[in-house]
């Protein structure tokens, strides 16, 4: 028998929510904010085709729901608090429903982020989830705090990189091939990333400004120096392209293939931040005590636009923009 729609979510979506003072049931969710604390709020939506595959797992699409919105809160630093979910399902399937809530409530838990409400209706598979997260006041970290001089830092998984996601993407779409593992490897980037909440709360009061890599490093570093230049004069920034942290599989594929999927992937999920050079040490503490690996990739300076230079300090063509859904092909 089909399931109704407040069967559905008591079902699938109902937890204990004990931090929230009001959860799932009533018009609204009421959250009890702790003296001297800012609420940092973020929403983010997942479109079928256009944002995952229709061939995704229903748990890896209900971990990368969440993800890419805890990914904007460790962006700001802010401690996750609380989430409300929107879904547009075709039909109420218990095996999608099952596996997609299972995939979603391990990141919650992992992440101690409670579910306090959201919205249901039949409709085109379409998940939009906004999260709120608490930060002690005036400590967010944003995108308009770097300043000429600071070094560039980019976060990545151990023994891995940037850019993978954007390879598996190629692969789906047929534009390269990748041996078995290989694919195993890169896919997982893509569909299970893991947001950097633990680096972004250590980095508050270290990082001068910080992003997370959804739209690809050309484009979110970009953001950060048009937010962060003095008004109407953004900044620039150098990157050393061997300094980009990379799997072994990436490593592996032609070299405009690598350039590509390091300089505009998206789909990373891994915190792109600068700090004031002397800040060296500051940064690898912050990084070690959230167990999370950074790489140093280059340096921002007055002069506008992005330089990437080789190994011998050459220029290279950097032809992508920043991902953006109506200019996209
Ligand atoms: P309203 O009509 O007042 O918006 P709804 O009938 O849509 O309320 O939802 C009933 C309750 O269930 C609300 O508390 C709402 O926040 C919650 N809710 C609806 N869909 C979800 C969901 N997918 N996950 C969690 N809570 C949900
Ligand atoms: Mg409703």
């Amino acid at each position: 028998m089909a399931l109704g729609e407040f069967d559905l979510i008591q079902r699938y979506f109902v937890r204990p929510a004990p931090r929230a003072v009001v959860g799932v049931g009533d018009d609204c969710a009421v959250l009890a904010l702790a003296p001297g604390m800012q609420l940092a709020v973020s929403t983010d939506m997942l479109v079928e085709g256009r944002h995952f595959l229709s061939t995704v797992a229903p748990q890896h699409l209900g971990h990368k729901a969440l993800a890419v919105n805890l990914s904007d809160l460790a962006a700001c630093g802010a401690k996750p608090l609380a989430y409300t979910l929107a879904l547009s399902l075709p039909r109420a399937e218990a095996a999608f429903l099952s596996g997609f809530a299972e995939g979603l409530h391990a990141l919650a838990d992992a992440h101690g982020i409670e579910l306090v409400g959201g919205d249901t209706t039949a409709g085109p598979l379409n998940i939009c989830i906004t999260v709120m997260g608490e930060v002690p006041a005036g400590q967010a970290l944003l995108r308009s705090g770097a300043r000429a001089g600071d070094a560039l830092w980019v976060s990545h998984p151990p023994g891995g990189g940037i850019g993978d996601a954007r390879l598996a993407l190629e692969v789906f779409r047929g534009a390269c091939a990748l041996p078995g593992e290989g694919f195993a490897r890169v896919r997982q980037a893509m569909e299970c990333p893991q947001p950097r909440v633990a680096l972004g709360q250590a980095l508050r009061g270290v990082a001068s400004a910080a992003i997370d890599l959804s739209d690809g490093l050309m484009g979110d570093l970009g953001h950060v120096l048009r937010r962060s230049g003095p008004t109407g004069a953004p900044l620039g920034a150098v990157i050393r392209f061997d300094d980009l942290p990379r799997s072994a599989v990436l490593a592996d594929q032609p070299a405009d293939l690598q350039a590509q999927c390091l300089l505009a992937g998206g789909d990373d999920y891994e915190l792109l931040f600068t700090a004031p050079a002397d800040h060296q040490a500051q940064v690898l503490a912050a990084a070690q005590a959230a167990g999370v690996a950074v790489r140093r990739i280059g340096q921002l300076r007055a002069d506008p636009g992005i330089l990437v230079l080789d190994g011998q300090g050459q220029a290279m063509p950097t032809p992508w923009a920043g991902f953006d859904h109506f200019k996209a092909a």
